[in-house]
């Protein structure tokens, strides 16, 4: 079985020091919650600049939980100004980096072809990808609930087809900070589609071991329709994610 994987995506929030704190205090809430990390990963996307402090705390703390960046540079290295390479997050050991976040496509025009050399350079480097891919409410009504999610997810693996650990996340673009998550059928569905697509390109193997995760105005009074669903490995939590109660809740789906 595939281990469910419960992310927070903290966006532009917390400084390096706040980040120290509610590091700390998320594996206090953690701990008290007796959660156990074999069962259920809890990973954090912090701002880059509090990297270095999270993964000295983490390490330092022996905690169980993991961590990772918000994007990372498609080129390997140079003269691409305020870019942060592969290299750099694998020497600070990141295990995970986020691509393709929907903030990323719209607020920074990334392509889909940028996003699948982004891919491309985190494989290479031996970090997992968390490749968010989520159709627009306008999408939606011309193209069905699946279609563009689909295409998105076959363009990032374009140049990584030797891919064997990534983890997907199907963000629809309409439930993202809206408070209207999608229906756990609806994440299900789309799940189910992203699947196949792993495995026409990466192989039956590597489709089931990928973790499909849900993102999209998840709280703790809805993580639980979504983890019963059979495609859905877990959750890329926004906005809940930088409340410890809140988020500690949702790791506690069960
Ligand atoms: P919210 O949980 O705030 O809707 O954000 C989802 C998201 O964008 C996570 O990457």
């Amino acid at each position: 079985g595939r281990v469910p994987f419960i992310a927070g995506n903290w966006k532009m929030n917390l400084d390096h020091l706040q980040a120290i704190a509610f590091v700390q205090k998320l594996a206090w809430s953690l701990k008290d919650a007796t959660h156990d990390y074999s069962a259920t990963e809890v990973v954090v996307f912090p701002p880059f600049t509090d990297l270095r402090s999270v993964q000295t705390l983490i390490s330092a703390d022996k905690l169980e939980l993991g961590f990772g960046a918000q994007d990372v540079s498609e080129h390997e290295s140079g003269a691409y100004t305020g870019e942060i390479s592969a290299a750099f997050l694998k020497a600070l050991e990141t295990p995970y980096v986020i691509v393709g976040h929907s903030e990323r496509r719209t607020l920074h025009h990334e392509t889909d072809e940028q996003l699948a050399a982004k891919v491309a350079a985190a494989v290479k480097h031996g970090i997992v990808p968390v490749i968010c891919v989520g159709e627009t409410a306008e999408d939606l009504e011309k193209h069905g609930p699946s279609a563009v999610p689909v295409a998105q997810l076959r363009a990032a693996l374009a140049q990584a087809a030797d891919a064997k650990d990534i983890v997907v996340a199907y963000e629809p673009v309409w439930a993202i900070g809206s408070g209207q998550a999608a229906t756990p059928e609806q994440a299900e569905q789309v799940a189910a589609q992203l699947r196949i697509v792993l495995s026409e390109v990466l192989g039956e193997d590597v489709a089931q071991a990928t973790r499909v995760l849900y993102g999209g105005s998840v709280k703790a009074a809805n993580i639980a329709g979504f983890m019963r669903q059979p495609n859905v490995d877990g959750a890329l939590v926004g906005g809940a994610s930088l409340d410890i109660a809140e988020f500690s809740g949702i790791a506690q789906f069960l």
